[in-house]
């Protein structure tokens, strides 16, 4: 970004190097990195704390309950939220299970989804109900007219992704939200993991029941996912786990469930890494978000028209660059495992990408035939660090081409 400074200076690991060699990530979209202030909030925790939540009177508690409080209306206000709407779990794969396993859909309910949905929203939905998968063109777009002919199949529950993970597509989600409304009568749960790290949300704005992303890949540390829920959606919602800190009450054949966001809390939370998140959270805030979007875009086009302009590699997603996040999902055209080029990126170049089928197997089967490479950025990266990585990829796939071929 041009700043004074490098952000990548914020991330001490970006200091490593591999065989004396500095190290790019660009495996963002799995997770990112984290900045020294997130490092610093979880030490300042262990070091001078290190206490239970909610369990007691004494000092320490009562600062660590405090400081826990005080993070959760920071992730809420984030969202445009109210603290008492913000679930803390471990992960979006567990918030998008809370919902599926809570919500009381009876037998045989329909659930409408898409077919780039993320295992962790396909697996949950495939267990509690009938789940219809709305087909996606070759780019990875929604099909619209396949959505709403599901939609008046009065499914009990939509449930998509705001931004693939394999092609990076933005999905118009205010226009199928909009949709969904005007037709039937479902809970719709969004699954944020790829698009909040990008762009800010409000969910008032936006009309949703539930929504669910991970702080990990927004700076946080890994162990924190969030649900949001409507509060009357929450209200409505079986706890996964019981147990507690959960409840108000307990007597030998009865309990009394605490009031939301706790009834879903049960047992000692990750006090350390919520805290972190909440400093996650001030660093992407305390970014201009104009500078951020700018270099968003850049990041983009060069992944993409990288992409494009390379007769040995497909891109698995649109070629524009308008809706979309940066990340470039690869096939790599002379049957060359993947796996293997991602371990040479890495090992002899510095490059760390990923590979496989980025838990999206559907999608990534019916577009790429089979495991992909995946670059994504993030505000740390620089244009420079794609042109390289697209480069030592030529070296590669020219050395390894015809071998496999
Ligand atoms: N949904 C999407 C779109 C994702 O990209 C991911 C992470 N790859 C997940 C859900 C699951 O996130 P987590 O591993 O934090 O549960």
């Amino acid at each position: 970004m041009n700043t004074q400074h490098s952000y990548r200076d914020d991330f001490p690991a970006l200091r490593r190097e591999i065989d004396g060699q500095p190290i790019s990530y660009l495996d963002n979209a799995a997770t990112t990195l984290k900045p020294q202030s997130v490092i610093d909030a979880i030490t300042d925790y262990y070091t001078n704390n290190g206490s239970n939540i909610h369990r007691g009177k004494h000092r320490l508690s009562e600062e660590a309950s405090d400081a826990y409080e005080a993070s959760r209306v920071v992730l809420a206000n984030h969202i445009g939220a109210a603290a008492n709407e913000l679930v803390m779990l471990r992960n979006t794969t567990e918030a998008l299970n809370l919902v599926a396993s809570g919500l009381d859909l009876g037998p045989d309910a329909r659930v409408v989804g898409c077919v780039d949905a993320h295992h962790s929203q396909l697996l949950p939905w495939r267990r509690v109900g009938h789940l219809d998968l709305t087909t996606v063109d070759p780019h990875g777009r929604i099909d619209r007219d396949h959505f709403r002919s599901l939609l008046r199949k009065q499914p009990k529950v939509v449930a998509l992704a705001y931004c693939s993970n394999v092609t990076g597509v933005i999905h118009p989600v205010r226009e199928l939200i909009a949709e969904v409304r005007a037709t039937c009568d479902a809970t719709i749960v969004l699954d944020a993991a790829q698009y909040l790290p990008h762009q800010r949300v409000n969910v008032r704005e936006l009309d949703v029941d539930f929504m669910a992303f991970s702080l990990h890949k927004m700076l946080g540390p890994t162990g924190i996912g969030c649900l949001y829920g409507r509060s009357e959606a929450l209200m409505g919602l079986r706890p996964l786990a019981v147990g507690g800190g959960m409840v108000d009450w307990v007597d030998m054949d009865s309990s009394v469930e605490r009031r939301i966001p706790y009834k879903f809390e049960a047992g000692t939370p990750a006090i350390a890494s919520v805290i972190g998140s909440a400093a996650a959270i001030r660093y992407l805030e305390a970014l201009d978000p104009v500078q951020r979007h700018r270099h968003d875009m850049d990041l983009c086009e060069a992944l993409v028209s990288g992409a494009l302009a390379r007769s040995d590699v497909s891109l698995i997603g649109p070629p524009e660059v308008t809706d979309r996040i940066a990340l470039a999902t690869l096939r790599l055209d002379k049957g060359i495992p993947a796996g293997e080029v991602a371990r040479l990126l890495s090992d002899s170049y510095g490059f760390m990408a990923r590979s496989g089928h980025m838990c999206a197997q559907p999608l990534v089967t019916q577009l790429a035939g089979g495991e992909t490479l995946r670059v994504s950025a993030y505000i740390y990266n620089e244009v420079s660090e794609i042109e390289g990585l697209y480069k030592a990829l030529d070296e590669l796939l020219g050395l390894m081409g015809p071998a496999h071929s």
